[in-house]
């Protein structure tokens, strides 16, 4: 027993060191005229960042939250030995502390309300001082539909699902397809899905970045998958769609029995709820 015992607290110090050391973790794709870093946070919101790595220098994707993951994208950063040109905040703000902000239209307008402000503040009060320094919002806004070069790589402002506005979808360098939520082989959940025409504007969503020709698909949320992931996607919300008549109890088992031990079976009928009359 005691020997037992003190293997655990010996292992439970080692991950502790472990933590500290990397707090996330980063993947890094190579593309035609630039590489992309992935930095999947390990956060207490699952959220990752990106960095575009052209010739002439860097661009940031929704910069982490939290300071130790500040810490750890900052020393990744000097570690590339490029410059941060700019940083693109689509939703996620965070500690981008002096870099140049670029935003699609509208999207600081929204920061500055009500519905930003509050969620905003119930993390300050959820996390407290583990969050960063958040910076001034005084951004550079690109409209819809428009494409500005940064680093020498064409980034391309659309629009996102239309139930997330102003959420933009951004195509980067033709290959990589950047929106709020990354598709996931996973049930959906009723945090994304309030109701039966959020699944309409993330299918005709989904469509649109199927018909970009690009290869890799990142989010905010959700990490980078590969097309598999975003057919998977679309004959999935087509099945939620397919099922939206039915009573909530036949809804949760119909989807059940379309996806097998898919993860995220739980939130059902939270999800019923949601979207079944
Ligand atoms: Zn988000």
């Amino acid at each position: 027993m005691k020997k037992f015992f003190i293997a655990a607290v010996l292992l439970t110090t080692t991950i502790f060191t472990a933590m500290a050391q990397n707090k996330g973790s980063f993947d890094v794709y190579e593309f035609d005229g630039f590489k992309l870093h992935v930095y999947n946070t390990g956060d207490a919101l699952g959220d990752a960042s990106y960095i575009v790595e052209g010739k002439r220098g860097l661009v940031t994707i929704e910069y982490p939250l939290f300071k130790d993951n500040v810490e750890e994208f900052n020393a990744y950063i000097s570690k590339l030995g490029k410059k941060v040109k700019n940083n693109i905040a689509d939703y996620h703000i965070g500690g981008s502390g002096d870099i140049k902000m670029v935003m699609v239209e509208g999207m600081p307008e929204f920061m500055k309300g009500n519905v930003y402000g509050g969620m905003m503040q119930n993390f300050a009060q959820a996390f407290g001082d583990s969050m960063a320094e958040l910076p001034e919002i005084e951004a550079k806004e690109v409209a819809f539909g428009k494409t500005i070069k940064i680093a020498g790589v064409p980034f391309t402002f659309n629009h996102g699902a239309s139930s997330d506005f102003p959420g933009a979808s951004i195509i980067i360098g033709g290959q990589v397809y950047y929106s709020h939520w990354a598709p996931s082989k996973s049930h959906a959940s009723n945090l994304q899905f309030g109701s039966a025409a959020a699944v309409d504007a993330e299918l005709e969503a989904a469509r649109a970045a199927l018909a970009s020709g690009c290869t890799l698909f990142i989010g905010g949320h959700g990490g980078a998958v590969d097309k598999d992931a975003l057919n998977f996607r679309i004959k999935y919300l087509e099945t939620v769609k397919a099922n939206l008549n039915l009573s909530k109890d036949a809804f949760v088992k119909a989807m059940e029995k379309a996806f097998p031990g898919l993860a995220g079976e739980e939130g059902l009928g939270a999800l019923a709820d949601a979207l079944c009359k």
